[in-house]
């Protein structure tokens, strides 16, 4: 192999990426496929429209309480009246899609989540004009109502559900974890040296943080069978029962291979929770709105789960930086830190002891909060307010879609596409109802099995690096995809994302990975 592509093989997926691309687009005349990327190449306007339409009202507000200054010097939105005066811009904007979504937003939370639609339009218009600190600073007060709500519907849906959750809006689900690696360590949940059990594949940070210096866990991994449509087998999940095992972390629906955890498997992680009360779950289900009637670890382990969302594939909004972590109001964070050693909660005492005199009864999300900021700035701790209140209207966007519609365009878009592929490689997916198809993963084994026979498998992989399958891919082809075996493929893969390009680019991957491939097989019947 060419040594410089034996050292980019080291690289994490994404940095690898840069590597296949420069090749991709060296071919002067021709388009790159780039069906690495996760960022999708659709986008919801709706809520955007009402965050626009938003804003010009909030600048009215702003501009009528100060005597009109040519300077453009505005002051703070009153609360009094402003339903009223919400009502005339509604009146004097109609015509405006916007303007239609946000009336129709404002009597939602007032018909449907029972809440004070002057204060949610105050909160709203101080939100868009960012003329405050994030007060209070996990999050602002409706808005965490709203997103609540949103999160009830998608990841919890009909399941029953005891009690309530906080949320904390961050900076994406890139923050999200950030923050959730760092304040477990700091609040001793995990040490060095200690186990955490993750989902394999998985999105490549879940297994490169732990294994930094900051944190230094041991990982075990719960290993998902591409013959079982990507699930993991009960063997795998049994490793949970191990108490050494501190913590799990998944992604679910998974990235790359985009399935969603069957009800079995769920069930089982139930019934090991109820004999393993202090185990910690992570679930990261950015992907969770592209299923049907979702339902996460969140809704089935509440206490013991820590909820991870991101607003940026499903609304096509990678650029906002939107995200949110929810924590049960009971659950096993909070109980794990009271039992700590007198020691230690003495040590976070001191910690935490310049934002409450009562440290011990600090939750841990808002230790999240605190820690995000390192605790010294927490007063200026929290997502930026025009980011909540985007926040805020993509959630109602979707809470007011009683029919799915935006959720059934976009699973038609992306399973097109999924089909458009299978259609050119000339092998046909097998019918998953788990798939949720964000990304595919081709996987080398099993599809050049199926095409070409199990032989010719055993001899490509020990004629070529699979890592050199994805560059030849780029150079003779343009098309760029990411090596599964970064995300912790058992086997050779490219990890395809079916969210950004359109069908034809699909039809020309399928055709060109078919290619390659047949080229393959024409020099191994003539060794033969
Ligand atoms: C894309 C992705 C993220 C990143 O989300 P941002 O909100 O864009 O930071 C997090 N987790 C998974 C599994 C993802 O695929």
């Amino acid at each position: 192999m060419d040594p410089k592509i034996e050292e980019l093989s080291q690289l994490s997926p994404f940095e690898l990426k840069d590597a296949l691309i420069e090749l991709a687009s060296s071919v002067e005349n021709r388009l790159m496929l780039n069906a690495g990327r996760g960022n999708p190449n659709f986008l919801a306007t709706v809520p955007r429209h009402g965050f626009l339409q938003l804003s010009h009202f909030a600048l009215r507000e702003s501009e009528r309480s100060f005597a009109y200054m040519p300077e453009g010097v505005g002051g703070f939105p009153r609360r009094q009246g402003i339903e009223d005066r919400f009502e005339i811009f509604v009146r004097e904007n109609s015509h405006h899609k916007g303007v239609k979504f946000l009336a129709g937003a404002v009597s939602y939370v007032r018909d449907q989540l029972g809440l004070d639609a002057g204060a949610f339009l105050y909160e709203m218009c101080e939100a868009a004009l960012g003329c405050n600190y994030p007060v209070p600073d996990r999050m602002l007060t409706l808005t965490e109502i709203v997103v609540g709500a949103y999160l009830r519907q998608e990841m919890i849906g009909k399941h029953p559900f005891v009690g309530e959750f906080d949320v904390f809006a961050t900076e994406g689900g890139t923050a999200a974890m950030t923050y959730i690696f760092n304040t477990l360590r700091e609040n001793h949940l995990l040490a060095p040296g200690d186990s955490i059990a993750i989902g394999m594949p998985i999105f490549t940070p879940y297994i490169e943080i732990p294994e930094l210096n900051d944190y230094r866990l041991k990982e075990i991994n719960i290993e998902a069978d591409p013959k079982l449509g990507w699930q993991y087998p009960d063997s795998e999940i049994d490793k949970l029962k191990d108490p050494a095992v501190k913590a799990f972390f998944l992604v679910n629906p998974s990235n790359p291979p985009s399935a969603r955890i069957n009800q079995k498997t769920l069930e089982r992680i139930a019934g090991i929770v109820k004999e393993r009360p202090d185990l910690i779950i992570l679930t990261d289900d950015v992907y969770g709105t592209f299923a049907d009637d979702f339902v996460s670890l969140f809704a089935i382990a509440p206490q013991n789960t820590i909820l991870v969302y991101s607003f940026s594939k499903f609304f096509g909004a990678t650029g906002w930086r939107l995200g949110a972590i929810a924590t049960h109001r009971d659950n096993v964070l909070d109980r794990l830190i009271s039992q700590l050693s007198e020691a230690q909660l003495k040590g976070l005492d001191e910690r935490y002891s310049s934002i409450t005199t009562t440290p011990r009864e600090l939750k841990f999300i808002d230790r999240l909060v605190a820690d995000s900021r390192t605790v010294a700035l927490n007063h200026t701790a929290g997502l930026s307010t025009p980011q909540q209140a985007q926040m805020a209207l993509f959630s109602l966007f979707c809470l007011m879609d009683i029919h799915g519609d935006y959720k059934a365009a976009m699973k038609r878009l992306i399973r097109a596409r999924e089909a458009a592929l299978y259609r050119e490689l000339g092998v046909a997916p097998e019918h998953n109802p788990d798939d949720v198809g964000y990304y595919t993963l081709l996987d080398l084994e099993y599809l050049g099995g199926k095409a070409f026979g199990q032989d010719f498998v055993d001899w490509l992989m020990k004629t070529v690096k699979p890592t050199n399958l994805l560059f030849e891919l780029a150079k003779e082809s343009g098309v760029v995809l990411l090596p599964g075996g970064g995300f912790g493929t058992q086997s050779p893969s490219g990890r395809v994302s079916l969210a950004n390009l359109n069908e034809a680019d699909y039809v020309k991957i399928g055709r060109a990975a078919r290619k390659l491939i047949e080229g393959y097989y024409e020099r191994f019947k003539s060794k033969k």
